[in-house]
């Protein structure tokens, strides 16, 4: 008891690089009086179950998806597994593959451990997205799973959707898309990445990242609900009789709060964050150009530079959770808590270690 009250959890006013954010406060009240409920022993707690059939209307409306299937899961990660095994059960292939650009999330990796499935990496363009090229000549008839990623964790960029789909088809393999963090804000710009855009038959969008809702609240999708099939196991101990999840016990305070934030936001509070997000990316972005360093031009509100080794690390020390590209950028993302005045201050404190 003592030791969480003498620790203050994370305050949001230095941390630049998450991809989580402060929950909308309808989300946090919500996730506060769902907090004993478990959405996967629906015959139990049939109130909670209600708000996830709720939450995956709301996400189909988001990622323009009709007639929505899926569920709510602990996050992209989990979301992704899941998509990735949908696949492999549905593959006629004994020896299936998955098929990714090196944008993709490490998750991937794990899905691809736990299933045993081969993970082939092509090479991203000279703008971090799919090369198509490669993708095409690295697919073949054990492919079971083309992942394309609407928003990538280090750059923002969203693959060719429609083009991906059409590769993904022409070898019987099915189409993930991956917009965990991208899809609270792809519904405001003209990127094709949704449903309505291509075939696409999965896809992870968590409410937890740019949605505004408590942590664990992650969103996997699916066109059909029979691919939920897939996934299905008896479950003979609870009144319910299967479960598709990966985790058994869930949890409610995710389910609410995702459903309490876009009833809240969506689509015209979620469209104003975007734009100030945006704006202030745009903003930093061009106040590290100012200062001469390289910037990745922020398409989403995710801005990337090259910044010394040094000064990101002296940044750090003054209290800055900031994160490092693969290749090294320093790498700031544009939540909905981090304002104009942090980034100013962020300039201010890299100003003055420029001075020195
Ligand atoms: N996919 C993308 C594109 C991500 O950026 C992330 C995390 O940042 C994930 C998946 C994994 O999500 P989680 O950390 O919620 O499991």
């Amino acid at each position: 008891m003592d030791a969480v009250r003498e620790v203050e959890p994370q305050d949001f006013d230095r941390v630049l690089s998450s991809m989580c954010t402060e929950p909308h406060p309808v989300a946090r009240d919500a996730a506060e009086r769902f907090l004993a409920t478990n959405p996967g022993d629906p015959g139990t707690y049939p109130q909670v179950a209600e708000l996830e059939r709720e939450a995956i209307s709301l996400l189909g409306e988001v990622a323009g998806l009709e007639d929505p299937a899926g569920y709510v899961a602990s996050g992209g990660t989990e979301a992704n597994i899941q998509a990735v095994r949908i696949a492999r059960e549905r593959a006629d292939s004994r020896t299936p593959n998955v098929v990714m650009p090196e944008s993709g999330h490490f998750s991937f990796q794990k899905a691809a451990d736990l299933l045993e499935v081969e993970l082939r990496i092509v090479p991203t363009d000279d703008d971090h997205r799919a090369d198509l090229a490669a993708v095409r000549s690295c697919v073949d008839s054990d492919t079971a799973l083309v992942v394309g990623v609407a928003g990538t964790t280090e750059y923002g960029r969203v693959d060719p959707i429609p083009e991906l789909g059409r590769v993904a088809r022409s070898v019987d393999a099915m189409l993930h898309v991956d917009a965990a963090w991208g899809g609270f804000v792809l519904p405001f710009t003209d990127d094709e990445w949704h449903f309505g855009h291509a075939p696409v038959d999965t896809m992870t969008i968590d409410p937890h990242k740019m949605g505004q809702a408590a942590v664990p609240a992650g969103g996997l999708l699916v066109r059909s609900a029979d691919l939920l099939d897939h996934l299905a196991v008896d479950t003979p101990y609870l009144e319910s009789t299967s479960q598709a999840t990966l985790t058994g016990t869930r949890s409610g305070a995710g389910v609410a709060s995702a459903v309490a934030a876009m009833e809240a936001l969506w689509p015209d509070g979620y469209r104003r964050q975007y734009v100030r997000s945006q704006n202030n990316a745009e903003w930093l972005a061009e106040a590290l150009e100012k200062r001469g360093y390289e910037v990745v031009d922020p398409t989403l509100p995710l801005v990337a530079a090259s910044v010394p080794r040094s000064t990101f690390d002296a940044l750090r020390a003054r209290g800055w959770r900031i994160s490092r590209t693969a290749t090294g950028e320093l790498r700031v993302v544009c939540m909905p808590h981090v304002t104009r005045e942090m980034l100013a201050s962020f300039i201010g404190d890299l100003d003055r270690l420029e001075v020195r």
